[in-house]
């Protein structure tokens, strides 16, 4: 079994459970286009692999700061 490395955490952990950005196109808000912006300023693309818990924790960050930003506007 090949493994793969966590960009964030450096845990190392089966290729299958790989977790990558890619997913945050099926959310509705914010837009992927938006998810890619914002991960590119933290230095990450759509190819990095992370664990499912870093990319949670990704998940919540950038859900947090589309909500600020919202506010913002408003
Ligand atoms: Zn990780």
């Amino acid at each position: 079994m090949k493994k793969a490395q966590c960009k964030k955490c450096l845990n190392k952990f089966h290729e299958k459970e790989i977790f990558t950005i890619q997913q945050f196109q099926y959310r509705e808000e914010p837009t992927y286009k938006w998810s890619l912006n914002f991960f590119k300023k933290l230095g990450i693309g759509e190819w990095d692999s992370f664990c499912e818990s870093c990319l949670k924790s990704y998940l919540k960050k950038s859900n947090d700061t589309w909500n600020e930003s919202k506010n913002t506007k408003a």
